[in-house]
């Protein structure tokens, strides 16, 4: 194999982790192996393959070669161990809790969170007995004071989306290890570009690939990554990786795997189980996507940091949230933990409130007005009315999602053209 190794730079590994020319074929690019069954060579070798004593493909719902390419590549990018990759963002976090949770566990979550998140956690998880306890952690303390035996988790964005707070992943690790719990990060707005969340003392990572992996709003995907460090017999919190699974004849997933007993469990029961699987040629998608993240991510940081500082100084702007600006309060911790820039999304309030909001959206030419973030194309959205709408008026305003906000994904258009845009629809409210 000509993958490389790790020792190479993240730009190099964008391009090649993973794959390799195809060895029937030679064809260079990742070919979509539009299949669903895979030939076994005998009963035996079949048998084998179901009783997880070989590896290979058996059906493309636990696995498929164009989606293996896509994990292993995540998996490097993000310094882990191994990944699964699943059809959504939002399955990626139901596939890595799923092992880890009983009924009547609790989960602790950052307050932070993207809405659609806030929303499977109170309500879809609540029906699993899975419950949670959210909190603002950007005050670690507010963590230790309701940790309790009862908790298997945390859980929190590294970026928030849509306002942008960056957690310190180091303190809360801390926490965590000390609990002898996993700390899951979900680190879809800074992409393993930005930020590592592994080198910074997390356990497991999610994305939704829908963002900024994919990177044209053409696609949906989500991706788990382990890091391969935690010990999971180090308490007897988590029966599904330590005790025998009885559906593989009594096979001992964290024992058999080791560190990458948590990937197993994942796509050996959760994912065959609940059956969110990625389709190959979304994984395609995805594999191309990766190959220019780290020259999209630098202009999306260029491009949103000069509009930033444009509505910083516009009349009709009561406050702009970019963690980029020397004037915000996340800017400290943003130079020690993703000192190459923090994204292009964030948000900021007009003068006029809810209705000036909503007339200067109707207002913008090149922006598009859409619920997504990480397009080549720049969006806008009015959170409130729109991704955040489920929530209550005081989650909306603990999610940074109250009446007057904006959020803006900046896209890789000119910058002038953006802000010329912008100078338009602001001179109509
Ligand atoms: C979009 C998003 C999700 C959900 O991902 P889907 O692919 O839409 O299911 C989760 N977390 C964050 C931070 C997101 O932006």
């Amino acid at each position: 194999m000509t993958v490389p190794k790790n020792n190479h730079k993240f730009e190099t590994r964008t391009i090649h982790a993973g794959a390799a020319p195809d060895p029937t074929t030679g064809a260079r690019n990742t070919p979509i192996y539009q299949t669903t069954a895979y030939t076994f060579d005998s009963t035996d070798h079949a048998a084998s393959l179901f009783n997880l004593q070989n590896f290979g493909f058996i059906y493309s719902r636990l696995g498929n070669p164009t989606v293996s390419v896509l994990e292993e590549r995540m998996a490097n990018l993000e310094n882990g161990r191994a990944a699964v990759a699943c059809s959504t963002g939002h399955s990626a976090q139901l596939l890595a809790l799923h092992p880890l949770m009983e009924p009547g566990d609790r989960i602790i979550a950052s307050q932070n969170l993207y809405g659609g998140s806030i929303t499977q956690f109170s309500h879809a998880f609540k029906k699993f007995g899975w419950h949670v306890d959210f909190v603002d952690a950007t005050n670690v303390k507010n963590i230790s004071k309701i940790i309790n035996p009862k908790h298997k988790c945390i859980f929190v964005e590294s970026l928030s989306n849509p306002t942008g707070v960056i957690l310190d992943i180091e303190k809360i690790s801390f926490i965590a290890n000390k609990a002898k719990i996993p700390l899951i990060v979900d680190n879809t707005m800074a992409s393993p570009y930005l930020f590592k969340p592994f080198d910074w003392g997390a356990d497991i990572i999610t994305h939704s690939l829908t963002k900024f992996v994919g990177g044209h709003g053409n696609s949906m995907g989500g991706i788990v990554i382990e890091s391969g460090n935690f010990d999971w017999f180090q308490s007897n919190k988590y029966p599904s990786m330590t005790m025998p699974t009885e559906s593989y004849h009594g096979l001992i997933f964290a024992e058999t795997f080791g560190d990458f007993g948590y990937s197993m469990k994942i796509r050996a029961d959760s994912l065959r189980d609940l059956g969110s699987t990625l389709s190959p040629t979304n994984a395609f998608y995805f594999i191309n996507g990766l190959e220019t993240l780290h020259i999209r991510m630098e202009r999306h940081c260029l491009n949103a940091l000069k509009i930033s500082k444009f509505l910083e100084k516009n009349k009709k702007i009561s406050w702009v949230s970019y963690a980029g600006l020397e004037s915000n309060k996340y800017n400290k911790i943003a130079k020690k933990l993703m000192n190459k820039g923090v994204g292009p999304v964030f948000t900021f309030g007009l003068k006029g409130g809810y209705e000036a909001g909503k007339k200067f959206i109707s207002k913008v030419k090149i922006f598009s007005h859409v619920a997504n973030v990480g397009d080549t194309r720049s969006l806008i959205l009015h959170p409130a009315s729109t991704t955040h709408n489920q929530l209550s008026d005081t989650q909306k305003i603990k999610a940074g999602a109250g009446p007057d906000v904006i959020r803006v994904s900046i896209g890789l258009e000119h910058y002038q053209d953006l802000i010329q845009d912008l100078k338009n629809a602001l001179s109509n409210v």
